[in-house]
């Protein structure tokens, strides 16, 4: 591993801050430590919010075509650095070594693309009713923004977030999860090589998340949340942010349908199946959590994927040709434990799989759950483990009703041959965004977000960075 990119210290206004305070970082496939981070709390919280509040002043004012280029060259880094940044993400997270290449990618992309943006930060001038006057909407950046990032994606839910916040002229104050905090700070060792200035980025690792969430919502020098993760701590962030009535921007936990209508293309089909349900070995809020397949070819289906299941290989991300690897931790094997036995006590059948792997307590072997029934616990909570559950349908109204029949709303997959129908269902399926014969959807060129609990505020493509942005109003005679 890249010792340089492996940092344990807290980043506050450009400096690696020792605490007295540390925890460990473990390994979930070698189940053994790999480095122990400094552990803040209140008084790094402040003091990183104090730097980010200083920077903000002349960041703010810094031209669009110097942030723009400081991105870029931040870009180009992680892409120099791809090789033992994704090696990091796999010893702290998990995931096989290709798809952390893939997710250091993805975020990377992010940058590249807001680095774009900095420089289209346009207003606007517009007539005034009385045609004495000029209304001009001119656009600034919301101030000092506190990011909260999940374990999931811990490299690519930061850029995400960072480079549309830097973009716009904002600066940041970041709390990664617990269980990933390296591949946060070897970006943030990234960002002061490529030139961004002290305080622009501060990042505090903690085991006690919620000691920074309230100082980071208690601030009233804090005017913007952006958070990823469930919609339980969402809605406690939610509450929070009001007290100071930040901005929030909340991407929350999915339940995602996956519909095959007897149209659709079932090679297609299964394959899309294949890439929305098994990447990150099911840890995923647009995983495919709720499959429905038309009656007619049901069986066809099961059968197709029934081969490849078997076909999964489990083990170390950092083997070849390894696509299931542990979760995150005991308490993500217990969740999917819990979600197929309560289901097999409601009546659906395991035809592949169902248990914790042999080899190593921490994987779950992929699974196929057939007669799955949409309001069972498996069809109402977000899965987060390898495991399809199938559900039969025969029409199109009942199926489209049973989908919108949860909470969430953030993905959706519809794979058909029918454009009447791509069209019906695109304004019927209540989620922020629908894979159309498509399992893998989010780009940094598309809005990624969702209705309902699955949360508020665009990320990626040229609606993202209006999360960051305040417009002001000029009248001007
Ligand atoms: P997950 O189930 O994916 O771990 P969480 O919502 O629990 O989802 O975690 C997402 C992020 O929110 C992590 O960085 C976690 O540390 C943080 N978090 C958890 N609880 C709180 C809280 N009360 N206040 C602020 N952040 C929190």
């Amino acid at each position: 591993m890249n010792e340089s990119l492996l940092k344990s210290r807290a980043f506050i206004n450009g400096q690696w801050v020792k605490t007295d305070k540390r925890f460990r970082v473990d390994d979930p496939f070698a189940q053994e430590l790999i480095v122990e981070v400094s552990d803040c709390g209140e008084k790094e919280a402040h003091e990183a919010i104090n730097a980010a509040h200083q920077a903000f002043k002349s960041w703010s004012k810094t031209p669009a075509q110097e942030r723009s280029d400081k991105l870029l060259t931040w870009y180009q880094l992680i892409v120099e650095h791809l090789d033992d940044l994704a090696e990091i993400l796999t010893t702290e997270q998990g995931k096989p070594l290709q798809e952390a290449k893939g997710e250091i990618q993805y975020g990377a992309n992010y940058i590249k693309w807001f680095a774009e943006e900095a420089l289209r930060i346009n207003g606007d001038i517009i007539p005034s009713p009385d045609g004495n006057k000029q209304i001009h909407a001119i656009k600034q950046p919301v101030g000092v923004v506190g990011i909260i990032t999940p374990w999931n994606f811990p490299q690519a839910m930061i850029a995400r977030k960072v480079a549309p916040a830097l973009a716009a002229g904002c600066t940041v104050v970041i709390k990664p999860a617990a269980e990933t905090p390296l591949s946060a700070l070897a970006m943030a060792e990234l960002a002061q090589q490529a030139g961004i200035p002290d305080g622009v980025i501060n990042l505090v690792p903690t085991s006690e998340a919620s000691v920074i969430g309230e100082a980071l919502t208690s601030s009233f020098n804090v005017r913007k949340i952006s958070f990823t993760g469930s919609t339980k701590v969402g809605k406690i962030l939610m509450s929070q942010a009001a007290q100071n009535v930040q901005r929030v921007t909340m991407e929350l936990g999915g339940n995602a349908p996956f519909i095959v209508f007897d149209d659709a293309d079932i090679d297609a089909a299964v394959d899309g199946i294949m890439a929305s349900k098994f990447r990150n070995s099911g840890q995923t809020c647009v995983c495919a959590n709720r499959i429905f397949i038309h009656e007619n070819i049901y069986q066809e289906v099961i059968d197709k994927l029934v081969k490849k299941v078997e076909a999964l290989k489990t083990g170390s991300g950092l083997e070849r040709d390894v696509s299931i690897t542990p979760l995150i931790n005991q308490a993500g094997i217990d969740k999917v434990k819990r979600l197929v036995k309560s289901a097999q006590d409601d009546g659906a059948k395991v035809i592949v799989g169902g248990e914790v792997s042999e080899k190593h307590n921490q994987i779950f072997e992929p699974t196929i759950m057939t007669n799955v029934n949409f309001d069972m616990d498996i069809a109402c909570e977000e899965i987060f483990g390898p495991v399809l559950s199938f559900i039969a349908f025969s029409n199109e109204a009942s199926v489209v009703e049973q989908a919108n029949a949860t909470k969430a709303g953030l993905a959706a997959y519809v794979y058909t041959d029918d454009r009447h129908r791509i069209k019906r269902l695109s304004e019927q399926i209540e989620s922020g965004m629908i894979g159309f014969n498509e399992g893998i959807i989010s780009n940094h060129m598309a809005p990624f977000g969702g209705v309902k609990e699955s949360g508020m505020g665009r990320e990626g493509s040229k609606y993202g960075i209006s999360d960051y942005l305040d417009i002001k109003y000029l009248c001007i005679k």
